[in-house]
């Protein structure tokens, strides 16, 4: 058992070597049919009969499978010799023994035996002669079954020394020259891609498959599978390769499968997937088996971009979708990057209608602030001011807009001018409501009529001008007053203590009033004087009505000497104070005349000086001390 399978490895590496020298020629697109042409030396086993003669009678032998036929060379010498029946193909590996039934793998029959004499019949297996020769034959035949017969045959004598060996013996076998058939699998190393579970299967319409042997992806041994094997979804992933053999040794080339049930894998590098980037990134397709990736923009198609694909930093801004797919068909997710490199550029629409506008933008992803809260695309902006859109790419880019909306006037009633007033247009702002006057219009102007008053006694003259427009009047002053032109009469005339009156009335306005007259006051004249020891007594009596009253004047000189006295008795106090002071004027007054003249060297002027001074002090003594005298005097003399 174990020699067997010893040799049966050796067979098969064998087979090995030439199955890599076949599939190299394979891959040249060569179809040859493999034809086992070398074949071992067999030693063919033998059945049938040998049959005996002898005098006596025959006595025949049935011999099954034997290889080595030993027969009576002649009846005298007592010598066998030996039948061996050999066959071969075209070119010989060994040696081996066919039995009857048994497979061959060669087209080309070379049958020879050991004794030159024997008959060789090659005959198919309807009793057909195919080739019949002595010693030796040879034949070139088609898959079938056939039978080859030996016949030995000697005789010699008669009677009683009648000797004769007969040897009839044959053996069946089938030529099987075709290689068994294998499917699910390609001779072509990129004949067959799947990603699903499959099955290889050998069949053999000949000899029958002996195995089918597989060999797994990066392995280097063949292992027989029995006649059919599959491989499910995951198992290894790689070329999977097969070849088969039958019966009769005939070996089929190799046949591969490519299986890969594992998708591709993406990588990226510059940004991650699912994420917004601003910057360049580069997306790659990694697969066992190369992959094919594939790039969509936004909603347009897909794209087949190779292995790779670069997203340069002035593409397009939007999301770019991902996929691979490798020759085997598996898929693998889809992932995106938002890609947000551009700056964000919006603009404003101005209202047809007034100054309001909105802001609108491109860039999907975009998002907007107005005055640093959330704004919506397309929001139309009415509050007048100053305002700033800041517009972001949401990967870090953003533009500010800086913009103002002021009034949008309409222009209202026009109010047209006035005599004094200015006319204008009304605008108002149909966005704040706020209101403005503008297209003056000069005032017309009064239209006056002039209407002229004469003075009167009490008011000024005037001259009155009325706008006939609008009524507007004003005065400018004329004449004077004349002033009343009185007559005046007496109604009451006036005693000497009661007051008259008079009537006031105006000849040219009629205007009246009456004053009073004052009362004339008495006429006193001294009527009567009476003079009784000094004193005096005076009788006042009026002119006009009479009325008297009588003075008591007293003693008169008396009177006044008395109060001359008291006046000196004032005075005298203060007597010696006034003489000081008004010689001590003097004093000075002459005391620098007196200098000035001894300066000037006029002694003489200056002794009279002397003189004249001594003089003023005494006339000033005098005149202060005799002074009330003088007084009293007059006053007497007076009264
Ligand atoms: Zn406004
Ligand atoms: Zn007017
Ligand atoms: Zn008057
Ligand atoms: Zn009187």
């Amino acid at each position: 058992m174990t020699n067997t399978k010893k040799k049966i490895l050796s067979v098969f590496f064998i087979e090995i070597i030439l199955a890599a020298f076949l599939s190299f020629g394979f891959c040249f697109g060569s179809e040859t049919q493999v034809s086992a042409a070398t074949m071992p030396e067999y030693t063919v086993a033998l059945t049938g009969t040998v049959t005996k003669t002898t005098w006596g009678g025959s006595n025949t032998t049935d011999i099954s499978n034997q290889t080595v036929i030993s027969v009576p060379k002649s009846n005298t010498s007592g010598q066998t010799e030996d039948i061996v029946l050999y066959l071969t193909g075209t070119s010989v590996a060994g040696t081996s023994v066919l039995y009857d039934g048994n497979y061959i793998a060669s087209s080309q029959l070379n049958f020879r035996t050991t004794l030159s004499g024997d008959t060789l019949t090659l005959m198919t297996s309807d009793g057909q002669q195919v080739v019949s020769e002595q010693g030796a034959i040879s034949a070139n035949v088609s898959d079938g079954r056939y039978r080859i017969q030996l016949n030995h045959s000697k005789a010699s004598g008669a009677g009683y020394t009648k000797w004769g060996i007969n040897v009839d013996v044959s053996c069946s076998f089938v030529v099987d020259t075709a290689a068994p058939v294998i499917q699910g699998a390609s001779t072509s190393t990129t004949g067959i891609y799947t990603n699903e579970a499959f099955t290889v299967a050998a069949s053999d319409a000949g000899s029958g498959v002996k195995a089918l042997y597989m060999k797994e992806p990066n392995s280097n041994v063949y292992v027989a599978v029995g006649t059919s094997k599959t491989i499910i979804r995951g198992s290894k992933n790689g070329r999977y390769s097969f070849y088969a053999v039958d019966n009769s040794n005939n070996r089929t080339s190799t046949y591969y499968v490519n299986f890969d049930d594992i998708p591709p894998t993406l990588s990226i590098s510059g940004a991650d997937f699912g994420e917004t980037v601003a910057k360049a990134f580069i997306v790659s397709a990694k697969d066992t088996n190369s992959a094919t990736l594939y790039c969509r923009y936004e909603t347009e198609g897909w794209k087949e971009v190779g292995t790779s694909y670069y997203v340069s930093n002035d593409a397009k801004d939007g999301i770019y979708y991902f996929y691979a797919v490798d020759k085997f068909g598996n898929r693998s997710e889809e992932y995106w990057v938002r890609f947000m490199a551009a700056e964000p550029v919006g603009r404003f629409i101005k209202s047809n209608t007034d100054n309001t506008v909105y802001f609108t933008w491109d860039g999907d992803y975009w998002t907007a602030t107005l005055d640093g809260k959330s704004y919506t695309k397309g929001t139309w902006i009415k509050t007048e001011g100053k305002h700033t859109i800041v517009l972001s790419n949401g990967a870090g880019k953003s533009t500010s807009y800086p913009f103002s909306i002021e009034h949008y006037f309409v222009k209202g009633e026009t109010v047209p001018p006035t005599c004094s007033e200015q006319g204008y247009t009304e605008y108002k702002c149909s966005q704040c409501g706020e209101t403005k006057k503008e297209d003056y219009i000069e005032a017309t102007g009064h239209s006056y009529k002039k209407t002229t008053k004469p003075p009167t006694c009490t008011e000024m003259g005037e001259t009155v001008y009325t706008c006939e427009e609008c009524g507007f009047e004003y005065k400018e002053e004329g004449d004077y007053p004349s002033g009343h032109s009185y007559t005046a009469t007496v109604v009451k005339s006036p005693s000497c203590t009661e007051d008259g009156q008079r009537h006031y009335r105006c000849d040219k306005c009629g205007y009246e009033y009456t004053a009073a007259i004052p009362a004339t006051g008495h006429d006193y004249s001294i009527t009567d004087e009476q003079n009784e020891e000094g004193n005096t007594k005076r009788v006042y009596t009026c002119a006009n009505c009479g009325d008297t009253y009588t003075q008591d004047l007293g003693n008169q000189a008396e009177m006044v000497m008395n109060y001359v006295e008291y006046l000196f008795e004032q005075y005298s106090p203060y007597m010696i104070w006034v003489f000081l002071a008004t010689a001590g004027v003097w004093s000075v007054f002459m005391g620098i005349m007196i200098i000035i003249a001894h300066k000037h060297e006029e002694k003489e002027k200056a002794k009279k000086m002397l003189v004249n001074y001594l003089i003023g002090l005494v006339v000033i003594f005098g005149i202060l001390v005799a002074a009330p005298f003088l007084v009293r005097g007059i006053a007497a003399l007076v009264t």
